[in-house]
């Protein structure tokens, strides 16, 4: 079995500098973050509040987190302080409530729209009208302690590299639009978020900007 320092040697000559590595280090404990960070990781991933709190006071300061999992509202509170960037967000109540949180913490909370891109049901994320309804909603517009950089989806768990090209694809599509039509001259509406280690080279070629690897960099846990 390879160590977390070969497996993020081998992705960093697999993955061209431009694409941000999210290591997924979730349900890992603080020895193992600490063995990637240890080979120059410095941007980690996690899916559940408490464990991302759990975890955040034992390991060190200059890591970045970003939250990427589904995220109640009842939740931002405790991630608001540490996280630097979420994911995740599939709704404009949840996007108040980090921009509240956020102001509390006299931060600004970068910020993902999340899409529901896969033809599993299972998986969250909006559709491209109600992505449409929250830009277009005045207390969007009023949000000041967050900043929404871009979108991130899950492709579905497959071994049909077509569907799950077609959905990475679609994800690059809704992206350009809202670019187009929301963000024209916001240089922080850039990231696309797509890509895990099953597909994250399918992801790259379709225009990934940040792909998010767990079990390819940790192994199976
Ligand atoms: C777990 C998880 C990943 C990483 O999955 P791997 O297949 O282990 O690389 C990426 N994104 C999200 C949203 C996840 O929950």
């Amino acid at each position: 079995m390879k160590t977390v320092r070969e497996n993020l040697e081998q992705l960093s000559r697999e993955i061209p500098s431009s694409v941000k590595i999210v290591a997924v280090s979730k349900t890992m404990p603080v020895g193992k973050v600490m063995e990637a960070y240890d080979a120059g990781q410095r941007l980690f991933g996690e899916n559940k509040s408490q464990e991302l709190i759990a975890k955040q006071p034992f390991l060190p300061g200059d890591i970045r987190w970003h939250f990427i999992g589904h995220l109640q509202t009842n939740k931002v509170k405790y991630i608001a302080p540490v996280v630097d960037m979420i994911e995740s967000v599939d709704s404009l109540k949840l996007l108040k409530e980090i921009d509240k949180e956020a102001a509390k913490n006299n931060r600004e909370i970068k910020c993902l729209l999340q899409f529901h891109i896969a033809s599993e049901e299972t998986k969250f994320g909006l559709d491209m009208a109600e992505a449409e309804a929250l830009l277009n909603d005045p207390g969007y517009r009023e949000l000041i302690n967050v900043r929404l950089c871009g979108v991130m989806g899950m492709a579905t768990f497959s071994d049909d590299a077509d569907l799950v090209r077609k959905e990475f694809r679609n994800l690059k599509s809704i992206y350009d639009d809202l670019k187009r039509s929301y963000f024209p001259d916001d240089q922080s509406f850039s990231e696309i978020s797509m890509g895990m280690t099953g597909d994250y080279l399918i992801a790259i070629e379709e225009g990934s900007t940040i792909v998010r690897i767990g079990t390819g960099i940790f192994g199976k846990g």
